[in-house]
């Protein structure tokens, strides 16, 4: 990440908040059910390092990236922890052997690939994480490849199958508990089979996302895999770990007619006050907040963006606030915005307005 030092924008990442979470999760765990935390895209935009060394004081079990890249950096800095990568695309099969990663293997090539690899550096048994495609069809292996699966791995020393897994497409939505239930089904059928075939009650299972831990308890298995929970965005009833904040640069005084921003599209109806704050959408605010879509705390009061978001710069109508003044902080999102409400503006998710926010942007440790 682009190490700044002098800007005023800053995400602030509270490490107890994110350790308050992971308690709130571990609480409805059987004892013995095992932690795998998601530190991928930058741990969901709060930092690699900092939190996977966090997470590893912490004792979560396992660490999983998206790509290969990303399980270097976190070797590189230290990080002892098994670390699984989701997207184990056979260009970094090497790279995973070298820094000890560990690849989600969900197809045939993929299995075949990887035990190539390692059986060409004379190692054997080394781990890998099985997929099991039960319904999200994105990643993994389909039921009819099932039988083929567990003849191959049978005969395969290279590698050793370490766990076997599904993601569930649909866990937060009560409509879809019918078909979340039927992939827990699928995937204990799944998962059963190729345990009894390789005769190894060691081999973890896993399916629950955040939601899935909170809204299916017998699902749990021997691991959960805690993403979003963890940083507190989706669930009110946890702790907003991640703070976007910056402060105003200038503020003018308009008149009648007065334009502001690019292609004018903010117009002052009568005498206004707007602030001026370093904040653009290469920084993560995203241009679908301009022009009053979406609101920014100052002085405790909500107050709307004022024309179009520039790529370095916006602009917010402080006219209900007349005590702020220059250098004052300003809350992107946070306690107030939260993230959910800035993405429901959005027509999205918080996953994405949290991730968005982009390496320029200093992230500060509480
Ligand atoms: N498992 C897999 C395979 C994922 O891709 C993700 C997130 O995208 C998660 C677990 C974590 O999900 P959540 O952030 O909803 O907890």
């Amino acid at each position: 990440m682009l190490e700044k030092r002098t800007h005023t924008t800053t995400l602030e990442v509270n490490l107890g908040a994110l350790a308050a979470n992971l308690g709130h999760f571990r609480a409805m765990l059987r004892p013995g059910t095992r932690v795998m935390a998601m530190v991928k895209a930058h741990s969901y935009g709060t930092g690699s390092v900092e939190i996977a060394a966090m997470l590893q004081h912490e004792g979560v079990d396992y660490l999983a990236v998206a790509f290969a890249d990303e399980g270097v950096a976190l070797r590189e800095a230290g990080i002892r922890l098994p670390i699984v990568v989701l997207n184990s695309d056979p260009g970094s099969f090497a790279v995973m052997a070298d820094y000890d990663l560990e690849p989600e293997i969900y197809s045939f090539s993929s299995l075949k690939g990887y035990a190539a690899e390692i059986r060409s550096r004379g190692i054997t048994e080394a781990p890998i994480h099985l997929k099991m495609d039960t319904g999200m069809h994105r990643l993994g292996f389909m039921p009819q490849e099932l039988p083929e699966l567990c003849v191959l791995l049978k005969d395969e020393h290279a590698v050793k199958v370490r766990s076997i897994f599904s993601h569930l497409a649909a866990s937060e939505d009560p409509a879809e508990d019918d078909f979340t239930r039927g992939q827990i089904a699928l995937f204990t059928r799944m998962s059963g089979r190729i345990v009894e075939t390789l005769g190894d009650p060691s081999i973890l299972r896993h399916i629950c996302n955040s939601a899935g831990i909170a809204r299916f308890p017998e699902a749990h298995f021997d691991m959960v895999r805690l993403g979003v929970g963890l940083y507190g965005i989706e669930d009110p009833a946890l702790q907003a770990a991640a703070t976007l904040r910056t402060q105003i640069v200038q503020i003018k005084t308009l008149d009648r007619g007065d334009t502001v921003g690019y292609n004018r599209r903010g117009v002052a109806t009568g005498p206004m006050r707007t602030a001026t704050i370093p904040i653009g959408y290469a920084d993560g605010m995203d241009r679908g907040l301009g022009r009053g879509a979406g609101q920014v705390c100052i002085r405790g009061v909500l107050c709307p963006t004022f024309g179009n978001i520039c790529m370095d710069t916006c602009m917010i109508d402080i006219t209900a606030v007349p005590e702020a003044r220059e250098g004052d902080e300003v809350v992107i999102f946070g306690e107030r915005p939260t993230v959910r409400e800035v993405a429901e503006v959005l027509g999205t998710i918080s996953y994405e307005v949290l991730t968005s926010v982009s390496a320029r942007i200093k992230r500060i440790y509480v």
